[in-house]
């Protein structure tokens, strides 16, 4: 980090604030120019309040020049982090298809699309269970029920599964589920986070609909940090001014994050586009991209859903998007 002194300074001043942040163990690296002083902040600045530093009377400006991020960041741990689900491996050239409606509706309908997305060469089933709904009065999901639902869908079909938590006082009910899941709109539930991150668990972490790349990092830091670091990252869309897609593919956060991590990096063309017709390019576009991994919504009936029918596709059409989106890898590798 750099701090840039005004220029009337005083040494006084200028002591005091050396003292200040050498109390921070912070080494302190001084270099006076004609017009300024430039003070470079060396060690673990993680701590650092960068805006109260900013708001001090004699500093000009603050910069960071490393990273928050450190046990998400690629220059700390140069190798690609791969996460296992048994048999199942996402990241370090391993690819998974992540496939399944956006809610658990009856044991019927889950085995139903299960047994669909396995035969179409699905490696994990999806499948929400507790809905984070924009309106109280839309269905929220079968809970723990829809938990037990997935888990019948997982005996049936050998298919590992991904649900979302949405609060750490259902945990208990999490302890089957392979990947939990985090959706964009708990991506800063710190709780949460820390909670998720004294488990050994595999996470699924949304990118919220209003969030940068780096705060994305930090949220998969506030996990690691507790000791888990079986963290996959979704890019599902972020919220622009552009209105005929749900949300605005980002498709370049996933060269941007395989540069800033060594995390692997799933893309949701569902939920990023909002519409059914959307997402068999943007599957296509995220593995030309070389993302890690693609999750998509597929319902045995989409216009009959209890949630997102407009974005899901039919089995039939989960098949054709596949066989197009592993093509493609093979002519990346
Ligand atoms: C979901 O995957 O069902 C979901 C709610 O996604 P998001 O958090 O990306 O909106
Ligand atoms: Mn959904």
């Amino acid at each position: 980090m750099i701090a840039i002194l005004k220029r009337e300074t005083t040494p006084e001043q200028k002591a005091h604030l050396i003292d200040w942040l050498k109390h921070m163990n912070l080494d302190v690296h001084i270099s006076d120019g004609d017009e300024f002083t430039v003070l470079g902040l060396i060690g673990d600045t993680t701590r650092v309040d960068m805006e109260l530093l900013n708001s001090l009377e004699i500093v000009e400006s603050v910069k960071r020049v490393s990273e928050p991020f450190k046990q998400a960041n690629r220059k700390f741990h140069p190798d690609d982090t791969v996460v296992s689900i048994g048999d199942v491996k996402i990241g370090g050239g391993h690819f998974a298809m992540i496939a399944g409606p956006c809610s658990v509706e009856s044991e019927e309908q889950i085995i139903e699309v299960a047994q669909a997305v396995k035969a179409a060469g699905a490696d994990i089933l999806r499948g929400g269970a507790f809905k984070p709904r924009t309106s109280p009065y839309a269905f929220q999901g079968l809970k723990g029920e829809g938990i037990r639902m997935l888990l019948e869908a997982k005996q049936a079909t050998g298919l590992p599964i991904i649900t979302e938590i949405m609060t750490t006082r259902s945990l208990d009910l999490f302890e089957d589920v392979d990947i939990i899941q985090v959706g964009a709109r708990n991506m800063q539930n710190f709780d949460l986070l820390q909670e998720l991150g004294k488990t050994h668990k595999p996470i699924l972490l949304k990118r919220g609909l209003a969030n940068t790349l780096q705060e994305l990092l930090m949220s998969a830091e506030y996990i690691m940090s507790e000791g888990n670091e079986n963290i996959i990252l979704c890019e599902r869309g972020i919220r622009t001014y552009e209105h005929y897609t749900r949300n605005t593919l980002d498709l370049s956060a996933i060269p941007v994050l395989h540069e800033l991590t060594h995390l692997p990096v799933v893309i949701d063309p569902s939920h990023a586009t909002g519409k059914a017709s959307l997402v068999p390019s943007m599957a296509a576009a995220a593995a030309a991209a070389d993302a890690d991994g693609i999750m998509i919504e597929v319902h045995n009936n989409p216009s009959r859903a209890l949630c997102d029918g407009a974005q899901s596709l039919t089995p039939e059409q989960f098949d054709q998007v596949n066989k197009k989106v592993q093509k493609i890898r093979e002519a990346i590798r």
